[in-house]
């Protein structure tokens, strides 16, 4: 394929957007939690082999019941889902892509949202194997959800392989689907953005900040790098979240978001405890004002 003709490709694919997700004139419903669980860059190899992410998920599964860090308290809920914010391959191969639809829907005990990193657009070799499954799957390669009164954007961004640099701005098409899907939240509704690219990697932060106007968007989730990172850039929290692959410290992260209380606590599953380091961890107070919480969206992706 030539670049004109993935780039087409790639316009087409993103012009797929969905109706569904973060409503207005939803009935007021007071939240008290929600928990959630994030991953990124599973890398699951070409030729189908994704053992490496089979400690991650066993480790979510089980993770429920046990008891946060003193410091937060309480046990961890039951997640509403898990968030993988890309890179599920290493290149999109039917066989890599078989195998990470088999570990979610199989495997993983708790429903998944996903979004297309830069590997699984195939790189400088295009297939668009992953991204017609994320089509098919959420409707769109950009698309929102709501859960617990929180409205979730997952923003695909395109990604520029002939930068030949991982650090990246956010596409101009990512952007406007960005503004237009915050338009219809409901003014003060929390809001988390989700996309690939990390705050460590993204060029232009305050293109993007600028994009959320008045929304109140209380976290920007990101994957790319690896690792588990927090970053707060203008009185936003950016959390990067970590990657099972075999080098990386091993872990996954735990969100939970209350309506005045928002924590991301990374949990290492090879050691099976939660990380001790404190530039990893986020526990930060937010205030979300109780008329815009709305009703928690019943509609779970196909399984
Ligand atoms: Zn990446």
């Amino acid at each position: 394929m030539t670049r004109q003709t993935r780039s087409l490709v790639i316009a087409l694919l993103s012009l797929w957007l969905t109706s569904a997700g973060c409503r207005t004139n939803a009935p007021s419903h007071q939240a008290a939690a929600l928990t959630f669980f994030g991953w990124s860059d599973q890398h699951v190899s070409v030729d189908g082999n994704g053992e490496h992410l089979v400690p991650a998920i066993d480790a979510m599964n089980a993770l429920p019941g046990k008891p946060y860090p003193e410091a937060i308290g309480g046990t961890v809920e039951k997640p509403a889902f898990v968030f993988g914010l890309g890179d599920i391959s290493e290149w999109p191969s039917r066989a890599a892509l078989d195998t990470y639809e088999q570990l979610i829907t199989k495997r993983l005990t708790f429903p998944s949202y996903d979004i297309a990193g830069n590997h699984d657009l195939g790189g400088l070799s295009p297939s668009n194997t992953v991204l017609h499954w994320l089509i098919q799957r959420y409707g769109a390669l950009r698309y929102t959800f709501e859960k617990g009164g929180v409205c979730f954007i997952a923003l695909f961004s395109e990604y520029d392989e002939k930068l030949n640099d991982p650090a990246q701005p956010i596409s101009k098409a990512a952007l406007d689907y960005l503004r237009q899907a915050l338009a219809k939240v409901p003014k003060g509704q929390p809001v988390v953005v989700a996309t690939h690219l990390c705050f460590e990697a993204i060029t232009n932060r305050d293109e993007l900040v600028d994009a959320f106007g008045t929304a109140n968007v209380i976290l920007v989730l990101g994957g790319h790098y690896h690792k588990a990172t927090v970053n707060q850039y203008r009185e936003i929290n950016f959390v990067q979240l970590p990657s099972p692959e075999p080098k990386s410290a091993g872990e996954f992260t735990v969100i939970r978001i209350t309506p005045d209380r928002l924590i991301a606590m990374p949990f290492n599953y090879r050691d099976n405890a939660w990380t001790t380091d404190k530039r990893t961890m986020l526990d930060a107070a937010i205030k979300v004002p109780a008329r815009m919480q709305v009703q928690e969206q019943t509609t779970e992706p196909r399984k």
